[in-house]
């Protein structure tokens, strides 16, 4: 039996991030992971490929548009190539995780983990053979897999998931995206720009629900623009896969129902967590109704030494959340000063064409939270650089306190607005004015004066530029 300080259970931004901040402390750490590359959900079938296979597409618009630059260019699709190219952003970055941990002196342990004791962790290897760690903390970190429809089974050719549409041979001719969350529309972006007939159908009553509805409401024409139809107040009734194709009914809001008809269907739902068959109730940990693990805000279970991270709790689903609260958990084992995260300032992020970013709250949320509020706008449409790459669609949208000019929240849509967040995030984090912000001298000609002008406008009444 090998003994640890740390024993981590899953691989992914939560898992692998706890895993190195705990060698850091000084931790003898071991990692299991079922997989056998490192790096989960984000590495392998989430962040990385996706943005791999939206790169491609963003080449092929550029080159699409390239005339409007006075460049004569082609745009050939060689789907293999566009899969290889996701296939080696991938590899490369597991490769990266698994050389972070040999640096870090981080055992890693391949096979399924579940706690059979308060302080054991026994990893069912596949080989049928059981590995035994004593840790002093565990922190779980097993993520979350794609929800499915009880009528609908996934077959990987017409009925998929994110998961299955990632290694697709070629691109499918047409394709009914069920959500428009972040991830319904991100692959709806890279298989409309390669072709496929693309329809997306959300129950909500908008596109991008979490987001400010003036965002949505820009996004929803964007798309509408690229010849993505968006049905949203619309319910999936039913769905079956026939003579080789799918074939759906969907109703809207009205009651009026219509029948849909693609090569394939992707369930973009939502997730679930991964927490069944880990050991955890036995032991004291909490897990609600939904599958989610109960924890402080310090991401401690019922059990104080057993931590929690990432998507199996109920906080936002994203990487840079799991990573961050990866820090949080193994500070507070370590002894550190640590303080709960505040989730309000955690960064949204859409890479889809046109991008969205958010970070605070939006305009309704900030009204219902009891704020007084004051909202300033710039479009992309004003500004030099925008014109200069050809991409004026979107705005800045700053919503900032009324009387005392705190920005609350920051929204953005249009070219780059998922690296344009990070100033803004800064910005909230440090509790800035709209004012400071609008007073925060920004490069010129660059995309990030849309931001700068945007607080402008949310502190005097106007921007310079409009
Ligand atoms: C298509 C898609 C695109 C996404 N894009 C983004 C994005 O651009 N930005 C962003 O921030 N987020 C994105 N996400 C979300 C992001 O991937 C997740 O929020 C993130 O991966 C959660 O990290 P995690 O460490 O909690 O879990 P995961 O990444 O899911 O990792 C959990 C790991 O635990 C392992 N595991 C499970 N059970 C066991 C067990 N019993 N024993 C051993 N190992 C186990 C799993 O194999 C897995 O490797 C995307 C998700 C999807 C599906």
């Amino acid at each position: 039996m090998a003994n640890y300080d740390v024993v981590v259970i899953g691989a992914g931004p939560g898992g692998y991030v706890a895993a190195i901040r705990a060698a850091h402390q000084g931790f003898k750490t071991a990692i299991v992971e079922k997989d056998a590359k490192l790096g989960g959900t984000c590495l392998l079938r989430g962040c990385i490929p996706t943005k791999a296979l939206l790169h491609s597409a963003d080449v092929l618009s550029e080159i699409r548009h390239a005339k409007d630059f006075g460049i004569i260019a082609t745009g050939e699709v060689d789907f293999a190539g566009v899969q290889k190219s996701r296939q080696k952003a991938v590899d490369k970055s597991a490769a990266g995780v698994t050389y972070l941990m040999k640096q870090n002196k981080i055992d890693v342990i391949t096979g399924r983990g579940r706690l059979t004791a308060p302080h054991t962790v026994t990893v069912d290897g596949s080989d049928g053979k059981a590995t035994t760690l004593e840790a002093k903390f565990v922190i779980v970190a097993t993520g979350s897999v794609p929800k499915r429809l009880p009528f609908l089974e996934v077959d990987g050719k017409h009925v998929v998931t994110s998961d299955e549409i990632l290694e697709l041979p070629a691109p499918p001719k047409s394709l009914i995206v069920l959500g428009a969350g972040a991830v319904g529309v991100e692959f709806a972006s890279v298989y409309s720009r390669f072709g496929a007939e693309t329809t997306i159908v959300e129950m909500l009553e908008r596109a991008l629900p979490i987001e400010d509805e003036e965002v949505s409401a820009e996004f929803e024409k964007a798309y509408k623009k690229r010849g993505i139809k968006v049905l949203t107040s619309t319910k999936l009734e039913k769905a079956a896969v026939q003579g080789g194709k799918v074939v759906a009914t969907v109703a809207g809001k009205d009651g009026g129902a219509q029948t849909l008809e693609a090569e394939m269907v992707l369930v973009a739902v939502g997730r679930g967590p991964v927490t069944k068959d880990l050991g955890l109730e036995a032991l004291g940990v909490k897990v609600d109704k939904g599958g989610y693990i109960e924890v402080d805000g310090l991401m401690r279970t019922a059990v104080p030494h057993i931590y929690a991270i990432g998507d199996i709790v109920r906080t936002p689903a994203l990487a840079h959340v799991a990573s961050a609260e990866a820090i949080l958990a193994v500070d507070h084992a370590a002894g550190k000063k640590v303080h709960p995260l505040k989730y309000r300032n955690m960064p949204s992020a859409t890479y889809s064409d046109p991008e969205v970013a958010s970070v605070g709250l939006s305009e309704r949320a900030a009204r219902e939270a009891g704020y007084q509020v004051k909202v300033g706008k710039f479009p992309f449409s004003a500004l030099g650089k925008a014109r200069i790459i050809g991409q004026t669609e979107g705005f800045v949208k700053i919503v900032a306190e009324a009387k005392y000019d705190e920005v609350l929240g920051v929204h953005i849509i249009g070219p780059h607005a998922t690296d344009l967040i990070a100033e803004a995030c800064v910005a909230i984090q440090l509790e800035t004015t709209a004012t400071e912000y609008a007073h925060t001298v920004h490069a010129h000609p660059t995309l990030t004066e849309a931001v700068m002008e945007a607080a402008h406008a949310a502190a005097e009444g106007r921007a310079i530029h409009i």
